[in-house]
């Protein structure tokens, strides 16, 4: 399955590291000032640039510009190095700056990045408080830093592998396992915006099930749901993972094909129409469904094109059902 709309995970992402970046600079600004007036200049140079780098990730996210490799490549050193002076210069208060850096990388950066960067903390900061500190100093430190690293490590992954389940919830449809329609505008527009970049072509297979209230009617609910669930595993098995099978309605299927032409789809749409006929969904009666295929044409939006193929989908109907209906475009 594909990701959930990247676009409102970004903006979570963005809004989290915003207020994060915003939070931690203001908290840190006080601290730059104090030493910078206390004649700590190495201390509150380090301190104002960690404040004016959180505030440049702050501005970033604000402008929706913010990449994660940004503090990989730049906070990550920058604070671990500035860490390790104001472990040396402060001895054991100088350590309690380690908890707050390793939670921020979790925050800030990608589950990898923050694994990369923590284990760079980790092997700066722990020999040189060992180096620095009292040994009971430097056992306490290292254990709590390490339960603080293990910690977050954690509820990273629990709330991640929660986070993609709800992503994947959200774009699938429950009875029949296939993309709701969710994505289904989304999806359309970037086939648009890639026929008009590259050569690849899609089509738009819009599909009902005949008479399928009669169904429901005569053998009960759960046998059309079962109609639907075997229609559904039959559709996933008959495309391919780069086509899209949505159902987006009761029983109506839309199935966005890629690098496929009209007059290929028209084919396929054929074979399928044939396959489901003979599928035996329900024993002894005969399963149809109607079919409109629709290449993009002269579509402007994917309004137009789901119209365009529901269209030639009405006429299959009206013409009879069970057939197969494709005319160009608007
Ligand atoms: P046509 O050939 O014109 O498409 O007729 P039809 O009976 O298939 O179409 P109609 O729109 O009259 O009926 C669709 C039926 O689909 C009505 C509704 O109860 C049923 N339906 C919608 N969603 C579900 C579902 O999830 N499960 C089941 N079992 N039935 C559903
Ligand atoms: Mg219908
Ligand atoms: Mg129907």
């Amino acid at each position: 399955m594909n990701r959930l709309n990247s676009r409102h995970q970004t903006d979570f992402h963005l809004k989290s590291t915003f207020w994060l970046s915003v939070t931690a600079g203001s908290l840190v600004l006080p601290f730059a000032i104090y030493h910078l007036t206390h004649q700590n200049s190495g201390i509150g140079i380090g301190a104002m640039i960690t404040t004016l780098s959180l505030y440049l990730v702050a501005w970033s996210c604000h402008k929706k510009t913010y990449k994660t490799v940004y503090t990989f490549v730049w906070l990550t050193p920058f604070t671990t190095l500035f860490v390790a002076y104001l472990t040396n210069k402060l001895g054991i208060s100088g350590t309690y700056w380690c908890y707050s850096t390793v939670l921020l990388y979790y925050f800030m950066m990608s589950e990898r990045q923050a694994w990369i960067s923590n284990i760079v903390f980790a092997l700066v900061n722990l020999p040189l408080a060992w180096h620095l500190l009292e040994t009971h100093e430097a056992i306490r430190f290292s254990v709590t830093f390490l339960l603080v690293c293990v910690y977050s490590a954690i509820f990273l992954r629990v709330i991640s592998r929660q986070y993609s389940e709800l992503q994947k919830l959200a774009i699938t449809d429950k009875l029949t396992g296939l993309y709701n329609r969710t994505l289904l505008q989304d999806s359309l527009t970037q086939a648009i915006h890639q026929t008009d970049r590259t050569d690849t072509v899609f089509t738009l297979i819009s599909m009902d099930i005949d008479h399928f209230k009669e169904i429901n009617d005569e053998l009960g609910h759960n046998m059309g749901d079962n109609v639907l669930m075997q229609l559904g595993a039959f559709l996933k098995d008959s495309f391919r993972d780069s086509d899209k099978v949505f159902r987006t309605g009761g029983e109506e299927f839309l199935i966005l094909v890629s690098n496929t032409d009209e007059a290929n789809s028209i084919a396929i749409a054929e074979k399928l129409r044939r396959d489901i006929e003979n599928l035996s969904l329900i024993p002894d009666r005969m399963v149809t469904v109607s079919i409109g295929v629709a290449g993009l044409g002269s579509a402007k939006d994917w309004k137009q094109w789901m119209k365009a193929c529901d269209k030639n989908l009405y006429e299959a109907k009206n013409s009879g059902r069970n057939r197969v209906v494709a005319c160009s475009v608007i």
